[in-house]
């Protein structure tokens, strides 16, 4: 199965000069769907994983669906503000300006073994951060995942030794 083929481009979207990777057609698609929470799970599966963390919002759709495979929980990671118990935050550097994101403070466990997942990692930003939320914690982050990985944004760079795993790549 060609899992591009599910990914639509739509240029200048939110903003000029964007290409957006639309994941919806890949969502739409039984048999895509399937496969791509499939291939995540076998990757996953041996690796005892106790938590797969996922990051607002398409982050979510395919974090809810690997942990269902694996048998674990799923923890989301949100903008600010969005949580309602207790959090902690970290903020990061956009293109203009800052971005800040939040996790529940009782979401991990000290030594929790957890996968992190979005959909699309571009300048890698919002992974890096996710990572240091999750560390934050004392969980220990196996690897860091996407469906799709803009590899001219080198993105991965940003998460520095950690390892990282992508479906798709540009
Ligand atoms: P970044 O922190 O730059 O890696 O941005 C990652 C977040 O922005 C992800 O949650 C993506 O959903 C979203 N994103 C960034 N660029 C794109 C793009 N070209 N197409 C779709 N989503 C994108």
């Amino acid at each position: 199965m060609n899992l591009k083929s599910f990914i639509r481009d739509v240029p200048d979207f939110p903003k000029p000069g964007i290409i957006f990777k639309d994941i919806t057609p890949l969502l739409g698609d039984a048999e895509a769907l399937r496969y791509a929470i499939k291939l995540l799970a076998d990757r996953y599966r041996p690796m005892r994983i106790a938590k797969v963390a996922g990051i607002e919002s398409r982050g979510f759709i395919f974090a809810a669906a690997l942990a269902c495979e694996l048998g674990c929980g799923m923890v989301p990671i949100r903008k600010a503000g969005k949580l309602p118990y207790k959090t902690i935050r970290e903020t990061y550097e956009l293109e203009y300006g800052t971005d800040t994101i939040e996790i529940h403070a009782d979401a991990v466990a000290r030594g929790q073994r957890v996968v992190l997942l979005d959909d699309v990692i571009a300048t890698g930003g919002t992974l890096a951060a996710s990572t240091r939320l999750l560390q934050g914690l004392g969980a220990e982050v196996v690897e860091v995942a996407c469906i799709i990985e803009l590899t001219f944004l080198h993105g991965r760079d940003k998460l520095g030794p950690m390892p990282f795993h992508s479906l798709i790549a540009y």
